[in-house]
């Protein structure tokens, strides 16, 4: 086969290779080089119309096993990046509950410092009233501490005011329960240590 016949030969299967075969999604090197379509008729030959026509070597099948490698090793990093994302859910579902444990805790804190707060003010409350009316029995005394001397048995014992004791603790307080109230007992005690301390 001499030099023209053998181009003819090459020139007539590039074409034939072109219209049968099938676009390779990765180009050998020459197509590659020359910005044109790497067609190779892959039941036939391994070799592209390009390189055929020109009678070299094509290694688009060098690309095409290099790619299939490469697809593999991407499903494969597909398959652990799902299963590691679904981890990541699982772990985020987990940190979501705690999130929610600190919150109940962090109100729970609160609610039990906004009612100490309220009961020490109560306890202030009726001890300023108690030593209000310590003051005013106090002056009482003293004013009609001379008529005493002189009418005697006058003033009877029926007239003397209530007892402290009932303005210091009212009754509706001493039935208050501290763990009704979610009051820790040491602080309670304390409430109603200062109030009767006030005696
Ligand atoms: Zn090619
Ligand atoms: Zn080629």
């Amino acid at each position: 086969m001499d030099r023209s016949t053998r181009t003819k030969c090459r020139r007539e299967l590039s074409i034939r290779i072109s219209r049968e075969g099938v676009v390779m999604p990765s180009s050998c090197t020459r197509c590659q080089e020359r910005g044109i379509k790497c067609v190779v008729a892959t039941r036939h030959s391994k070799k592209c119309a390009h390189c055929v026509r020109l009678g070299r070597t094509c290694d688009v099948e060098d690309i095409a096993s290099k790619l299939h490698r490469i697809h593999q090793a991407e499903d494969r990093i597909k398959l652990e990046e799902e299963a590691a994302f679904e981890e990541l859910v699982r772990a985020q579902e987990r940190a979501l509950r705690v999130q929610q444990e600190i919150s109940v805790a962090v109100s729970r804190v609160t609610r039990l410092a906004q009612q100490r707060v309220s009961l020490k003010e109560r306890g202030d409350d009726i001890m300023v009233r108690g030593l209000e009316l310590l003051d005013e029995m106090d002056g009482e005394a003293e004013a009609s501490a001379p008529a005493d001397v002189a009418v005697g048995p006058a003033v009877p014992n029926s007239g003397s005011p209530r007892p402290l004791v009932d303005f210091l603790v009212p009754a509706d307080n001493l039935t208050v329960d501290p763990a009704d109230l979610d009051i820790p007992d040491e602080i309670f005690q304390q409430i109603l240590a200062s109030v009767e301390g006030s005696t």
